[in-house]
């Protein structure tokens, strides 16, 4: 029986960047997935404090996902006063959607690498299948456990299993990253990259210490 197909693309988005709607929009198309959501993480356990509050990373991301037809914008983590923990978003979207919906987790090559320092990392496939989309200058694994998952998933059984496959995609994905663009913004630089509502919404706004006058 085919289940119902949902992505689940976590990140800073500290901005949102044409890389991450390329990776959703290039892996809905390629696992035929209903949707996908993407969760702006509240509190980074991994990673330096954002620049941009969670609400104005939220804002942007609305922004960019507001014309593309089936991205969704799920605020969840923001309402956890807590390290976003993304074992706790996958158990609490099981609870929400039962067990007969197939739940992809999105991530880059770079986050797949470092997967064995999340919290309760070997329970990640048991709640949902993790797809990995080739982030440009990072390999995915060739020995040991993450390796090994890959080596033994099914794409197919993405349609037909709610959980349990860790499959990649091969493409690679466009080579943005918010932290160069962060760079360049603070710089006064125009950054390429960055879908136009966004950019002109941190133009007006002068976010990141952008300010017009600059170029
Ligand atoms: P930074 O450049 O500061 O590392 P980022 O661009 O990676 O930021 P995040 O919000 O931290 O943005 O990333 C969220 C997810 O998107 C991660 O899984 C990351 O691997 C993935 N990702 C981001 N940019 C790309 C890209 N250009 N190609 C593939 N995956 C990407």
């Amino acid at each position: 029986m085919a289940l119902k197909t949902i992505g689940l693309f976590g990140g800073t988005f500290d901005p949102v960047h044409d890389g991450h709607l390329q990776m959703a929009l290039e892996s809905k198309k390629v696992l035929m997935l209903d949707e996908v959501r993407l969760l702006p993480c509240h509190q980074p356990p991994h990673r330096d404090t954002p620049q941009l509050s969670s609400e104005q990373r939220l804002l942007l991301l609305e922004l960019a996902a507001s014309d593309v037809d089936g991205l969704l914008v799920d605020d969840r983590e923001l309402k956890r006063d807590k390290p976003s923990w993304t074992v706790d978003t996958l158990k609490e979207c099981r609870e929400e959607l039962g067990d007969e919906v197939s739940i992809t987790l999105l991530m880059g090559t770079d986050a797949y690498n470092g997967l064995q320092s999340w919290h309760n990392w070997q329970m990640l496939p048991k709640l949902a299948h993790i797809c990995v989309l080739q982030r440009p200058g990072y390999q995915l694994p060739d020995h040991g456990v993450l390796a090994d998952w890959l080596a033994v998933s099914t794409a197919a059984k993405i349609h037909t299993e709610a959980a349990g496959m860790v499959i990649a995609i091969k493409q690679p994905m466009l080579a943005w990253s918010a932290t160069t663009i962060r760079e360049q913004l603070t710089r006064g630089i125009r950054p390429k990259g960055l879908p136009k509502v966004v950019f002109d919404y941190i133009v007006n706004h002068q976010l990141y210490g952008f300010t017009e006058k600059k170029y």
